[in-house]
């Protein structure tokens, strides 16, 4: 399905308001897109990362794409006509500028004297050659996006409460909607893409249930490769994507109640901080943080050493 904020009929005036962090802080235990990948791939890196809220060391091809996801948001502050390759490359090092002062970014860069600087150099070139790629897959002034870098939640039924940031969300005339996700990763062999299309359903079943619309398009950009997947999700599959999030739900309180975090040993584990205290690799993990799960919500059996409300 063409959408028309593509081809020629922009809406105007439709940026969202920017989220902050504080906005972005969870009310409650929440499922994101990201937080359930981890739950499926090792409910240990779940707890790590979730309950225990253990620090990560930044990595370059990380920033790298936080900083060409700052572009491309900033790319659609410009008017339409003035969104060419040209421009895009002038907000490369203003974003930098802005990204580096983030704690730990400065710090992957502290090659000794010498290729600091080249190698500084040779890294914004690689984000600047993502955000020249964009251009091979989309024309930028023929878009106006309903919303950029734009917060989605929704709460079930059953009390899930579903939390993502959608990177723009194009909505036609018509009331159609479309989806698109930046990634500066390669494009995923097809076994891997059902992987990829999970954090788009996401996406799609908190739109379909806050805005009555089942989108009409879900669309990867695959900026290392100039590629795009595109997919069209129907009713059917986002039930059953629904009962699906429950599931994984479901698995994650019965193991915060009981502070049981399988580890899943998988080739996954070579990109994990985690290790040390992984006993898939010989390590214990701290004891389970009862307490702090009790009081970001979560409900647990297990004995707290402090009151909580
Ligand atoms: S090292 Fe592997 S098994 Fe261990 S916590 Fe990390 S991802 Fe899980």
């Amino acid at each position: 399905m063409t959408l028309t904020a593509e081809t020629g009929t922009p809406e105007t005036d439709q940026a969202p308001a920017r989220t902050t962090a504080a906005d972005s802080a969870p009310r409650r235990p929440s499922l994101s897109p990201s937080r359930a990948a981890d739950f499926k791939s090792c409910p240990l890196l779940y707890r790590f990362r979730t309950i225990d809220r253990l620090p990560e060391k930044k990595s370059r091809a990380a920033v790298r794409g936080t900083l060409v996801h700052a572009v491309l948001e900033k790319l659609y502050d410009l008017p339409a006509a003035e969104r060419t390759a040209a421009a895009a490359q002038t907000l490369v090092t203003p974003a930098w500028d802005e990204l580096r002062e983030e704690p730990g970014v400065a710090e992957l860069f502290g090659a000794p004297e010498g290729e600091q600087a080249e190698s500084l150099e040779a890294w914004l070139a690689s984000a600047g050659q993502l955000v020249e790629t964009y251009f091979r897959l989309e024309d930028p002034t023929r878009i106006q996006p309903h919303g950029r870098e734009e917060l989605v939640e929704v709460t079930l039924p059953d009390g899930l409460l579903l939390r993502g940031y959608v990177d723009r969300l194009d909505v036609a005339p018509t009331g159609a909607l479309r989806v698109v996700d930046y990634k500066t990763g390669g494009m995923p062999r097809e076994a891997f893409e059902a992987k990829a299309l999970f954090q788009m359903k996401f996406y799609a079943l908190v739109l379909w249930r806050t805005r009555g619309v089942v989108a009409a398009q879900l669309k990867l950009l695959y900026l290392k490769d100039g590629d795009a997947l595109t997919y069209a999700p129907d009713e059917a599959e986002l039930l059953r994507f629904e009962r699906t999030l429950q599931a994984i739900w479901a698995a994650i309180e019965r193991a915060v109640a009981t502070g049981d975090f399988r580890a899943n040993k998988s080739r996954l584990c070579s990109w994990c901080d985690h290790q040390a205290l992984c006993p898939a690799f010989g390590g214990t993990p701290p004891p389970f943080p009862a307490d702090a799960a009790a009081a970001a919500g979560w409900r647990t059996t297990l004995p707290l050493t402090a009151a909580t409300d």
